[in-house]
């Protein structure tokens, strides 16, 4: 189980969960293109990252609030013109925003929120499919929530994203993994420390929760030889015996 050379792009790399499967996997010998909207944050990531060689890594500044088809392309251009191929992608990013009734929920923030959790996730998977299927064990992850299936009162837009994200998820899964050598996963990483988290639960102790590292060996295994045979493709952290 080794993510050595795989080429991956990390969306929300800047922070949280991204950040820490950005650092693990280089560390573990991947190699990264870093995507966020923040780009002193995402420098600070990128500086932090292990690579033995100058240009290891790719760094992306990118607002997905603002993709379209243009620039899901230019990221394509950047990705072909470093590495000239793509293992993978994990959708990680993704926006809360806040805790409201819907009827509160501006209609700018329902928009950007559904721009950067569902919408991007769309355009770039339809985009960089192309480069993932050439590859023997190409992967997209998804990144879900359990508000994806059980609807909870003020989770807003977050909570519509991630019902659609599982849809969509699956829609891909359908229509892909028959004709092509590619497995689609959607993954609920489960109550994790983050800044998004605290967004949520502002009280909560987050020395109750599990660290962010607890997490990595669910991404080494999405990315696995082994996991070509399962037939499993929505999971939670709690499917993991770690
Ligand atoms: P986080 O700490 O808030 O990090 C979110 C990441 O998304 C940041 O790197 C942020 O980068 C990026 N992002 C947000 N808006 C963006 C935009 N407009 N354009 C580009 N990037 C953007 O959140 P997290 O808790 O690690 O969440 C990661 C994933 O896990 C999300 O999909 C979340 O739904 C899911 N999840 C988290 C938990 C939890 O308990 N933490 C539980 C279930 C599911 P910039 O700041 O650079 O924009």
């Amino acid at each position: 189980m080794s993510v050595k050379d795989k080429i991956i792009l990390i969306t929300g790399a800047s922070d949280g969960i991204g950040k820490t499967v950005a650092l693990e996997f280089a560390k573990k010998g991947a190699k990264l293109i870093l995507l966020g909207s923040n780009g002193s944050k995402l420098s600070a990531v990128y500086d932090q990252l292990s690579g033995v060689e100058k240009d290891y890594h790719l760094s992306l500044e990118c607002d997905l609030s603002l993709l379209n088809d243009k620039s899901a392309i230019e990221i394509e251009a950047a990705i072909l013109e470093h590495y000239g191929r793509l293992d993978g992608i994990i959708h990680n990013a993704a926006t809360l925003k806040k805790m409201t009734p819907l009827i509160d929920l501006e209609t700018n923030l329902w928009e950007k929120i559904l721009k950067v959790n569902l919408t991007s996730e769309f355009i770039i998977t339809k985009t960089l499919l192309n480069l993932i299927v050439k590859e023997e064990n190409g992967r997209v992850i998804f990144t879900s929530s359990n508000v994806a299936t059980q609807p909870k009162a003020f989770w807003g837009a977050y909570a519509v994203s991630k019902f659609a994200v599982k849809g969509m998820a699956e829609l891909f899964r359908q229509e892909l993994e028959n004709i092509h050598q590619i497995k689609i996963f959607n993954f609920d990483p489960g109550p994790s420390p983050t800044s998004m988290r605290e967004i949520a639960f502002p009280n909560e102790d987050k020395e109750t929760l599990k660290s962010l590292e607890k997490l990595i060996p669910c991404y080494e295994w999405f990315f696995s030889e082994e996991s070509n045979t399962t037939n499993q493709h929505y999971f939670k952290f709690s499917d993991f015996k770690i």
